[in-house]
C-alpha cells in the first residue's frame, strides 16, 4: 500500500510503497477514510534525531484518523468488519490506572512521553493503519472525512473546555484565541454547550469571519489591544474562560490580561512559550492549566454531538496524493478549515 512517510529526521516526507499490515491479537486494521493534518505535524517534521528519542523515523505521518474496520485481530470483540470508526491519537497508556479506566487515556498516570499514530507508530496518511482496538471508537454511520478532525482538533478542545463548563453560565464570557483547525471547533463546542458569550481572537480575517458564522458573538483581531477590548465587552470583568490555541508569548500575555478573577485559562497551543505566574502576576483566584488531546470517553461524546448536527467540521479535502500541497497550505495559513487527506481519491472536489 501507499504511505506518506518521514524517512529521516528533518527531511521532506515522501510516498513509499509498504506492506499492508495485518492485525495481531487485540488489534484492528483500519481502512483509512480520512486523515486530518495538524499544525503539530509541521513541528514533527522539524524534530532532530535526538528529539525523536528511541522511536525515530522512518514512520508514516498522520494522527487524525477515521475509517472503516478492515480486519479484526484475535481476541477483539464488539467490532464489525466494514464498520465506521474513529481513532484516539495518543497511545501508550496503561489501560488500568484510574484515568485510563475513566476513558481519559491521555491523562494516563504512566505515559512518559507522547507516542501514538504518526508519532512513534505508523499513522494514517496511508491506505490502512494498524491500531490497538482499545483506542478505537465506533461511530455509527458517520462520515470518516468529517470525523477525522474530531479525533484531535475536536478532542483536544472539547477536553480542555469540558471542566470549565459549570462556570460558563449566561452572562459569562469565553474566549478562544487562534480560530484555525482547533479553535473553530472550540467556538462551536462553547456555543452549543453553554450560555456564555463567545469571543474569537485571531490575526486572520477569513478565520474570524468563519468563527462568526459558526457561533462566535464577537470576533477580535489579535494585537496589543485585544485584552482591553475583551475588558470593554465584559464591562471590565474579563473573561471567565480563555482557551489559547496558539501559546505564543503575546497570546498568553493577552489571555492573562483579559482573564476574570476566578477565571480559567487553558493552554493547548504548542508555540511553547510561557507566562509569569505569581500572586500579583495573574488575576486572584484564576486557574492556569494545560491540556493534551483527550481519551475515548470524550471522543465518543463529540462524535455524538456531531452526529446530532450540533457541531460542523469544516474540511478542506485533499486526495492523499496531494498531501504535500495540503501541508504547504497549512504552513502558509491558506486553509479555511481542517485539511483532510482522502486515500483512493484522485480528483479534487
Ligand atoms: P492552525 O494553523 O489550523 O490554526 C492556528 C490559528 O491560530 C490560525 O487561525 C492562525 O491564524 C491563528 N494564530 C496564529 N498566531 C496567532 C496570534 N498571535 N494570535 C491569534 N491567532 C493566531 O493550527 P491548529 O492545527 O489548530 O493547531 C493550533 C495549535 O495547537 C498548534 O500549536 C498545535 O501544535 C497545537 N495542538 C495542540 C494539541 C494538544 O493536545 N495540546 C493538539 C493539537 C494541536
Ligand atoms: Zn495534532
Ligand atoms: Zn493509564
Amino acid at each position: 500500500m501507499i504511505a506518506y512517510r518521514l524517512m529521516r529526521a528533518q527531511e521532506h516526507p515522501q510516498f513509499q510503497e509498504v506492506a499492508r499490515p495485518s492485525p495481531g491479537p487485540g488489534q484492528l486494521l483500519i481502512k483509512v477514510g480520512g486523515c486530518g493534518l495538524c499544525h503539530t505535524d509541521l513541528g514533527l517534521m522539524k524534530r532532530t534525531t535526538a528529539e525523536w528519542l528511541d522511536m525515530p523515523p522512518p514512520l508514516t505521518l498522520g494522527h487524525e484518523i477515521a475509517g472503516w474496520v478492515a480486519q479484526i485481530g484475535s481476541g477483539v470483540v464488539g467490532f464489525k468488519s466494514g464498520e465506521p470508526v474513529a481513532v484516539v491519537p495518543v497511545w501508550g497508556s496503561c489501560g488500568h490506572c484510574p484515568a485510563c479506566r475513566r476513558g481519559e487515556e491521555n491523562f494516563c498516570y504512566y505515559i512518559s512521553r507522547l507516542i501514538g499514530a504518526g508519532v512513534g507508530f505508523d499513522g494514517g496518511l496511508a491506505e490502512y493503519v494498524l491500531v490497538e482496538a482499545r483506542f478505537v471508537v465506533p461511530m455509527g454511520d458517520f462520515d470518516p472525512v468529517l470525523a477525522a478532525p474530531l479525533t484531535d482538533a475536536g478532542l483536544t478542545t472539547y477536553t480542555a473546555i469540558k471542566p470549565a463548563l459549570p462556570s460558563l453560565v449566561p452572562g459569562s464570557t469565553a474566549v478562544v484565541i487562534g480560530v484555525g483547525g482547533l479553535g473553530l471547533l472550540a467556538v462551536q463546542f462553547l456555543r452549543t454547550l453553554c450560555g456564555a458569550r463567545v469571543i474569537a481572537v485571531d490575526n486572520d480575517q477569513a478565520h474570524l469571519a468563519l468563527a462568526k458564522e459558526h457561533g462566535a458573538d464577537n470576533a477580535l483581531c489579535s494585537d496589543a489591544s485585544t485584552a482591553e477590548q475583551i475588558r470593554d465587552i465584559t464591562a471590565g470583568a474579563g473573561a471567565n474562560f480563555i482557551l489559547d490555541c496558539v501559546g505564543a508569548e503575546s497570546t498568553l500575555k493577552t489571555a492573562v490580561a483579559a482573564l476574570a478573577r476566578l477565571g480559567r485559562l487553558t493552554l493547548v497551543g504548542a508555540a511553547l512559550k510561557t507566562v509569569p505566574f505569581g500572586l500579583h502576576e495573574v488575576p486572584w483566584g484564576a486557574q492556569l492549566t494545560t491540556s493534551l488531546n483527550g481519551g475515548t470517553l470524550n471522543l465518543r461524546e463529540i462524535i455524538d454531538l456531531a452526529r446530532l448536527g450540533r457541531i460542523e467540521t469544516i474540511v478542506d479535502r485533499y486526495p492523499l496524493c496531494h498531501v504535500a500541497d495540503a501541508y504547504r497550505d497549512l504552513a502558509d495559513g491558506k486553509l479555511l478549515g481542517r485539511a483532510v487527506c482522502i486515500p483512493h481519491w484522485t480528483e479534487r472536489a
